[in-house]
């Protein structure tokens, strides 16, 4: 198999995610493969950017990296997303 974003071949992915599909898709998307320099790159791209990615099926560094930033996971099945917990304030659902 090869890396998603650099096409590097590697024995296993380092981690993957799927995306969501759109009305338009006849199947399930296929997930994106990451070896071990992407997932780094691409962590470091979205502490950058301080907010959380949204997958369909999630990555296993997104839940460090929501803890970084201060994000929950809320919702359920399909409509699952990160949230922002804001400081010293409880926000009402
Ligand atoms: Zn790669």
């Amino acid at each position: 198999m090869n890396c998603s974003y650099c096409k590097k071949e590697m024995k296993k992915a380092a981690d993957s995610y799927t995306n969501f599909g759109t009305v338009l898709d006849l199947e399930p998307p296929e997930p994106v493969l990451l070896c071990k320099k992407c997932v780094r790159d691409e962590i470091a791209f979205w502490l950058e950017l301080g907010v959380m990615p949204n997958h369909w099926i999630m990555a296993k560094y997104e839940k460090a990296l929501a803890d970084k930033l201060g994000y929950i996971r809320c919702g359920e099945h399909e409509y699952v997303r990160w949230k922002k917990l804001k400081l010293q304030q409880h926000e009402a659902e």
